[in-house]
């Protein structure tokens, strides 16, 4: 009786530590620490040995190589970060200033951010509680609604704008609905673009997110499944677009021996050798990580299964998702408790974290173009990201 009236008693916050120290055990655990256990140090010494640890060299190659043949793109172009990349993958989808691009509200702001480089807008739409990306259904009601076809192209009938591009991002590693996307992106005459930075080793019925789309973006920064320190890539299965996306992002130079003749504004993108050293060896361990993160779910999945008013995010069917961040949702009814828990965890030594604010609560952001997004409300209400380290389980 006594120990029923605890359990009763006892607090969301108090169970939810006691089940992430089932799986963690004992002392402090951070959200998702890089683990190095492969060639990373030999590959680096060797990297700098041979004096080529900038922007050409042998590794930046090899990285593009093995990241194409790990996705099944036909050409990867790795480049400095996640962001230029999308910034890249964007322009060559032809979004120019003035344009808008259709963007979830729930993601990461580095999304709408690389919209905004190129002097276009983020168009806002809600998300699916199933795949924690872009609502497909909501997203066609939504264009029916509030664009028009014109001989130039779709336009947004408020703004007169023209809506150029679908981007939707790949949440915390769980593939979103792509082929609703790309059947709506095909009606609507929208480029598809990826923003899978947060899903290499995620499948979608087979297929690696990113390639589906015209182009994709990965990122490679310190708290990704792989890192590069800092670092990027393009993926397309388009050759004109990737030797394009090269050339673009090596400052345009024309090839010549010592000349320097560039033939348009570029940048200095390309990801340097000596971080592609680093994503050489970190790529080989991949299948190793996406293993530990499985066995790591399984183990959450376990802590969790009969807590009340909070689940565990599971993959959503036809999808393999690399389960990069481990993800709680908490049922409305308990949402007023997220803080309580993120505060107890992390007073704990255990970091947890709640999901990023709607983009269109942020300064930059509040004036774009938004659709109805009742469900990326309620989303970030309720969701709390635990430790997910590969190195955990
Ligand atoms: C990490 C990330 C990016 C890119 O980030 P960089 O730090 O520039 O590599 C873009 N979008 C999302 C959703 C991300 O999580």
């Amino acid at each position: 009786m006594n120990q029923v009236t605890n359990q009763f008693r006892s607090s969301l916050a108090d169970r939810v530590v006691i089940a992430l120290r089932e799986v963690l055990g004992e002392g402090t655990c951070a959200l998702h620490s890089p683990l190095f256990q492969g060639n990373e140090q030999s590959y680096l010494r060797e990297c700098i040995a041979s004096t080529f640890v900038s922007s050409v060299g042998p590794y930046v190659d090899k990285f593009e190589k093995q990241l194409a043949e790990y996705t099944g793109a036909k050409r990867v172009v790795a480049v400095v970060n996640g962001t230029a990349a999308l910034q890249v993958a964007l322009r060559l989808a032809d979004v120019k200033h003035g344009d808008e691009v259709i963007v979830p509200a729930f993601t990461f702001v580095a999304t709408a951010n690389a919209v905004s480089y190129l002097g276009a807008s983020p168009h806002f739409v809600d998300s699916s509680e199933l795949t924690l990306g872009i609502d497909p259904y909501e997203l066609r009601n939504w264009l029916n609604h509030s664009t028009e076809r014109t001989s130039s192209g779709v336009r947004n009938r408020k703004t007169g704008c023209r809506v150029r591009a679908l981007l939707p991002m790949h949440t915390f590693g769980h593939p979103c609905d792509l082929d609703a996307l790309a059947a709506i992106a095909h009606d609507f005459q929208l480029t598809l673009v990826e923003d899978a930075s947060e899903s290499l080793g995620s499948y979608l019925n087979g297929r690696h997110t990113g390639t589906v789309g015209t182009l994709g973006a990965l990122s490679f920064n310190g708290n990704k499944i792989v890192t590069t320190g800092g670092g990027g890539a393009i993926i397309t299965n388009d050759d004109g677009l990737a030797d394009y996306a090269k050339h673009l992002t090596t400052t345009a130079k024309l090839p010549h021996a010592w000349a320097y003749d560039h033939d348009e504004v570029g940048y200095n993108f390309r990801m340097p050798n000596l971080n592609a050293a680093l994503g050489c060896a970190q790529l080989e361990q991949l299948p190793t990580f996406l293993a530990s993160k499985r066995r790591l779910t399984d183990a959450y999945q376990k802590a969790f299964s009969t807590m009340k008013g909070v689940e565990l995010k599971l993959e959503a069917p036809n999808c393999r998702s690399n389960y990069w961040l481990q993800t709680l949702i908490l049922e409305e009814s308990e949402a007023y408790q997220r803080d309580v828990i993120i505060e107890t965890t992390n007073n704990l030594g255990l970091m947890t974290r709640p999901a990023w604010t709607l983009l269109p609560k942020l300064k930059p952001y509040s004036t774009c173009p938004c659709a109805p997004i009742p469900m990326a409300e309620s989303l970030t209400r309720r969701i709390i990201n635990v430790p997910s380290g590969a190195g955990l389980a």
